[in-house]
């Protein structure tokens, strides 16, 4: 099997949905006793988040772009970063690493596409929802991406940073993001991207009127398709 590169940590809750996924994704995919050969760095968030908050994004491709290289160096052939956000510095990453990344907006392109959708909202941390680095690439593929207000993304943006990155869940989030997805419904969306990898720990698909996609879900399938392709069973 090959050996996927993991960067996590960003934050390790939802690092741990990906590692669990990927041994699911493989082992059913596989059968019997085999499960996902990975090699992870979870990173400590702290300088990260601090680094992103003032805008250092630079900082946060050195930080990034010294683990991938290590992942790289340790035999890794391609890496999952483990976040949408991060993805703001993926080509620093790539570059750094000289190995392959699957960038998370890939999948999540071909599974609105799919399911026939064309205007997409999309919830996710406030650089996610801002930058153009995440928009652009679902844009490219002929979709049209619809944010939250600027108090919206205000909402949805500290329950990620005061909640889930702490695995704190609480029903009256749940109920102010349903609440979000229901005005971008009402603004037309036909899909609800959720573009932030915490996001799966508060709502699922069924949670609303739109189908809801979470990156998590659809990055993993994408890490387990890179790991079984050589696999001989
Ligand atoms: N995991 C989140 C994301 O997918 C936010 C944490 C981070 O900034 O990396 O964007």
């Amino acid at each position: 099997m090959r050996l996927l590169g993991v960067l996590g940590g960003m934050s390790w809750t939802s690092t741990e949905a990906y590692y669990r996924g990927l041994n699911v994704g493989v082992a059913t995919r596989l059968g019997g006793l085999h499960s996902a050969r990975l090699l992870l760095h979870s990173v400590d968030f702290a300088p990260v988040a601090e680094a992103q908050h003032a805008g250092d994004w630079d900082g946060t491709a050195r930080i990034l772009g010294a683990a991938a290289r290590g992942l790289a160096a340790g035999g890794a052939g391609a890496l999952l970063l483990a976040t949408n956000t991060m993805h703001t510095v993926a080509g620093e990453v790539e570059a750094a690493a000289g190995i392959p990344l699957l960038h998370i907006a890939d999948p999540t392109a071909d599974a609105l596409l799919a399911g026939g959708h064309r205007r997409v909202g999309l919830l996710a941390t406030r650089f996610t929802m801002e930058q153009d680095f995440y928009r652009e690439r679902l844009e490219a593929r002929g979709l049209e991406v619809l944010v939250p207000d600027a108090a919206d993304r205000a909402l949805v943006h500290r329950v990620i940073y005061d909640e889930l990155v702490h695995d704190v869940v609480r029903p009256e989030s749940r109920e102010a993001y349903l609440e979000v997805v229901g005005r971008l419904v009402a603004g037309g969306a036909d899909a609800v991207v959720l573009g932030c990898t915490e996001i799966g720990l508060l709502l699922h698909d069924g949670d609303a009127a739109v189908p809801l996609l979470d990156t998590t879900a659809l990055h993993v399938a994408a890490g387990v398709d890179w790991l079984c392709a050589d696999h001989p069973d």
